[in-house]
């Protein structure tokens, strides 16, 4: 691993009424890379057949003319995956597509079914067969086994059950259905593209296609896209929503809307904020790229410490890395990060990265600051300490690999070496992002639905 940080979880993106369908869905999907970058696939609807491509590894590397080509039709969906459950193989890449006795139903999933795994039992005692480990296949099996005759109504029918996270978008033979589970844990949008209608994970998509933003599908939310228009409905039981707040800190990108904010305003705002928080006299404050990028720059407004780019990041290494041999090998964070001494040396430093999930990474980061000269470091962290793993769609390590939820401020300071350590307070990022309830349980624990992991959420640590 290169990087000690939370995994993105999946991006999802859809095109309806538009002849180029799938080659929008592929744009999206380049669009919404950073959200999954182990597969990703696209189905489309030619005439009344669903036909899919789908691949691992990053979508430039997937999708050639020559695959794009064999998507035809004016409906497509697609999805980028990063495997939060299941394993990273073929097999679990999406859109899955399936024949069922309501017809074919094709379906791409960004989010993480709690109680996955009871169902899952529960339908193989049953007499079910699952082609892939991915926790998506229940619901196609879930829609079949629905005794309601109409696939909009088995669909509903089968989301009933599930508890967690799920921004779903479906393609029957008739209709495309973007629904939201009644949490709203994660992003899914509504555009519009010419003739057509665009459902995406982010609006980062819809501008590269230059669709226009129509709004946010709402928790519990099930949108249908068909020849008659667009119909919604809210078939599940109200739940306070709780979009995920991790979205604004990493996940999203930073020019997308998302939960009715721009992501790039709150993570400026949280920079702006930890400056508040955890002051401290310094030369210059810098980010760790990208991601520390926009909090760095609220920390260096609020503070008055001028923003550099001490750390210079190599855009080009993928997941796939592999240390070339065994006598040069341990490069670790070094391979994708550089520091730039001139801008180092002989200064006290203000960093700024995200989160500390084990605190590697940060350790190594300091070590090369002081390397290249800094005279001090301070770590500043744009959110709360991470103690709690997730359970919705992002993968996180266990609860006693994060370092916060087995030791306390000083002592995660004097493993990474830092001379000073200062996090964002829980209620300082609450600050930042409004009104809304926000899922928030990674940093305290606080998870808005049962059937989480106890023996992770309790862990016995040694
Ligand atoms: S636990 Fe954390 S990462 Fe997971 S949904 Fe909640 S806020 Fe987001």
């Amino acid at each position: 691993m290169i990087f000690d940080k939370f995994r993105e979880e999946c991006g999802v993106a859809g095109v309806y009424g538009d002849d180029e369908a799938a080659n929008l869905v592929y744009l999206c999907l380049y669009a919404l890379q950073h959200r999954g970058q182990e597969g990703a696939g696209i189905a489309a609807l030619d005439g009344n057949q669903i036909h899919a491509e789908k691949g691992l590894g990053l979508v430039s590397d997937i999708f050639t003319q020559e695959r794009l080509s064999r998507l035809n039709g004016s409906v497509a969906i697609g999805h980028n995956r990063y495997s939060t459950s299941g394993a990273n193989l073929l097999k679990n890449t999406q859109p899955i597509v399936a024949e069922i006795n309501k017809g074919q139903v094709a379906l791409a999933h960004n989010g993480n079914i709690v109680n996955a795994h009871k169902i899952r039992e529960r339908l193989v005692q049953n007499g079910a067969i699952f082609t892939s480990t991915s926790d998506s296949e229940i619901i196609i099996h879930l829609i079949a086994k629905s005794e309601k005759d109409n696939l909009e109504d088995a669909i509903i029918d089968s989301l009933s059950e599930l508890k967690g996270a799920y921004s779903i978008i479906f393609m029957t033979e008739n209709h495309m259905i973007g629904i939201r589970d009644p949490l709203g844990i994660r992003p899914l949008i509504l555009g519009k593209k010419r003739t057509g209608y665009v459902l995406v994970s982010e609006t980062c998509a819809l501008d590269l296609i230059e669709a226009e933003f129509i709004r946010e599908i709402e928790p519990g939310e099930m949108i249908i896209i068909g020849e008659e228009g667009i119909k919604s409905v809210k078939p599940f039981d109200k739940a306070v929503p709780k979009p995920c707040i991790f979205e604004f800190i990493y996940f999203a990108r930073p020019d997308s809307l998302i939960f009715n904010n721009y992501v790039y305003d709150i993570r400026k705002k949280m920079g702006a904020k930890l400056a508040e928080e955890n002051p401290v006299d310094a030369d210059i404050v810098i980010p760790v790229p990208d991601s520390g990028i926009v909090a760095t720059l609220g920390y260096s407004e609020k503070s008055g410490i001028p923003f550099e780019l001490g750390l210079i990041r190599n855009h080009y290494v993928g997941r796939t890395f592999i240390e070339p041999s065994q006598s040069i090998r341990h490069f670790g964070v070094k391979i994708k990060l550089n520091p730039v001494k001139s801008v180092i040396n002989g200064k006290r430093i203000v960093v700024v990265d995200d989160s500390i999930v084990r605190g590697t990474t940060s350790r190594k980061i300091v070590k090369m600051l002081r390397e290249a000269g800094a005279k001090e470091v301070h770590f500043r962290v744009s959110s709360p300490p991470t103690m709690f793993p997730c359970f919705y769609g992002i993968d996180t390590p266990t609860r006693k690999e994060l370092i916060a939820s087995t030791h306390d401020l000083e002592e995660i300071r004097k493993y990474i070496t830092a001379d000073s350590l200062g996090y964002l307070s829980l209620q300082g990022m609450c600050q930042c992002v409004g009104e809304m309830n926000y899922c928030d349980a990674c940093f305290s624990g606080d998870y808005p639905t049962m059937y989480i992991d106890e023996d992770e959420f309790n862990p016995k640590v040694n």
